[in-house]
């Protein structure tokens, strides 16, 4: 991708973050723009960070790992988010490479996770992935199984920052992104990480603080 392309794209998620965050009466600064760059490889993802883009997003922990030591090195300031599920052997590894988890989902994985702190001396925020839509084949802890789980995180002193969800596909986005919202605040947690390529500003408007866009930044994926 030339870096016209690459720094006019994310001019526009931007301006579109802008937008919504004064709709919403909202600081556009209050919203991270996390660019997802799963499956693209580090040719993709140069002109984005030249056209002063820093914080990314993962969705597999192998995959961060091939890409991200060395674009890292020659640019500081990098911040990685891993937005895909974790199993709980790859902990140790997500906490030396990321900075924000976002799918904790599970008791075993909060073990695993605060072991991995305790061990690493290292502990970035986590986002409690819940499964909005009660969907089967989607990651996250069912609603009923939050409190629980927030609970278990911080007896762990997992750092929680927020809640994190990915709605069904092909429905209006907002209930479930108001639902998430009521959940959090409900918790007392302030982070919100919701929306992608297709309903960011949406979320925007209702309150994420953390949108995760990749297809609107790199085009489609392979
Ligand atoms: C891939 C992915 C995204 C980005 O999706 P786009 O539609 O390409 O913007 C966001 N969140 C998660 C969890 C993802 O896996």
């Amino acid at each position: 991708m030339p870096i016209d392309d690459a720094s006019q794209r994310l001019a526009e998620v931007q301006t579109a973050i802008r937008r919504a965050a004064k709709i919403a009466g909202r600081n556009a600064e209050s919203v991270t723009l996390i660019a997802v760059s799963k499956m693209h490889d580090a040719e993709a993802i140069r002109p984005l960070i030249a056209a002063g883009q820093r914080v990314f997003g993962e969705n597999r922990v192998q995959e961060a790992a091939a890409k991200w030591p060395e674009l890292r090195e020659t640019t500081s300031g990098i911040a990685l988010h891993l937005v895909g599920q974790l199993q709980s052997n790859k902990a140790e590894e997500a906490v030396a490479l990321f900075d924000a988890i976002h799918s904790v989902d599970r008791p075993s994985l909060v073990t695993a996770l605060a072991q991995a702190m305790d061990k690493a001396g290292k502990r970035p925020p986590c986002f409690i992935q819940v499964n909005i839509g009660d969907e089967p084949q989607k990651g996250g802890c069912a609603v009923e199984a939050l409190s629980g789980l927030l609970a278990e995180a911080r007896a762990a002193d997992l750092p929680v920052a927020g809640m994190m969800c990915v709605p069904p596909a092909d429905i209006e986005p907002a209930p479930y992104f108001a639902l998430l919202a009521k959940l959090a605040r409900d918790h007392g947690l302030a982070g919100l990480s919701m929306g992608m390529s297709g309903d960011y500003e949406t979320a925007v408007t209702i309150g994420a603080t953390h949108v995760r866009v990749g297809t609107a930044l790199f085009g489609t994926r392979a």
